[in-house]
């Protein structure tokens, strides 16, 4: 039970929800196909309510190496960035479908930290993010990763899922990923690690907790997540770490019958 997250669940208007890799792939390296039926039903529900979201859909590069198979040990940059300009298409298709299912329009925006540096390219994408929600459409953001080479890449979707946040105004940013949210020690390793419920400050948390490759289950890691509370709470907004493997978890998180870390905004 956390009636904390199913409170700011019910405050926040403009949600951005991420996903990562972990989560929308299965443990053979397929696409989750039902998951994104599910999550699509569930982002559905909660515009029915009157809420409005935008995604931010890691999963290119896996869908990439699902769909290719002979390029799954290619471990060379070029063939990653061509693995994630296949996957892209593949990841869009099914997100498609399950949003077509809800009678629901998606929208794709792929970036690079060079967008959100610009102010021209910035107030762009601004526009057409509020185009899209105001007309019932779901963004669907993701890395432009065939074209971001290190000086323009962001890195990872948690900090692109921020930088999203901040740029709508969003409300509230969830970030799904393969761990039930920040635990105070590694809880795979030490069976006495607690689940952090609640984030007041970040420097406490970090003085509190041990980061690094022992705390690191995601596909960006704790401290990606990390910095991308530190971004958007400074902002106002909110940050709820959650596992997105966990049935229903959108409508359980909302129902406070679910758990996860929330880091709450300055
Ligand atoms: N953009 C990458 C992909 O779609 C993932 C980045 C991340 O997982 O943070 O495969």
């Amino acid at each position: 039970m956390n009636k904390k997250i199913a409170e700011v669940l019910e405050a926040s208007r403009k949600i951005v929800i991420k996903i990562g890799s972990n989560t929308l792939a299965k443990a053979d390296g397929t696409q989750n196909t039902d998951f994104m039926v599910s999550i699509a039903r569930q982002c559905a529900d909660l515009i029915r309510k009157g809420k409005q979201i935008i995604l931010v859909s890691s999963g290119a590069q896996v869908a990439g190496v699902s769909t290719t198979k002979e390029w799954a040990r290619k471990k060379d940059v070029h063939y990653r960035q061509a693995l994630c300009s296949i996957g892209q298409v593949e990841l869009m298709h099914q997100w498609r479908k399950a949003f077509q299912a809800q009678d629901l329009h998606i929208g794709q925006l792929l970036l690079t930290k060079d967008d959100f540096e610009n102010e021209h390219r910035s107030l762009n994408i601004r526009n057409t993010l509020f185009t899209l929600v105001d007309q019932g459409v779901i963004p669907i953001i993701n890395e432009n990763d065939s074209v971001s080479f290190d000086e323009i890449k962001i890195g990872d979707n948690d900090n692109l899922s921020a930088l999203t946040a901040i740029l709508w105004s969003a409300d509230l940013l969830i970030l799904f990923s393969d761990i039930d949210g920040i635990y105070s020690d590694n809880p795979k390793t030490n069976p006495d690690a607690k689940l952090i419920e609640t984030v007041e400050s970040i420097p406490e948390l970090r003085k509190s907790i041990t980061i690094g490759s022992a705390n690191e289950f995601g596909t960006g890691g704790i401290e990606t997540k990390i910095q991308a509370a530190e971004k958007t709470t400074v902002y106002g907004i909110p940050l709820l770490l959650a596992n997105g493997s966990h049935e229903n978890v959108l409508e359980n998180l909302a129902a406070g019958t679910e758990n996860g870390t929330v880091f709450l905004a300055d």
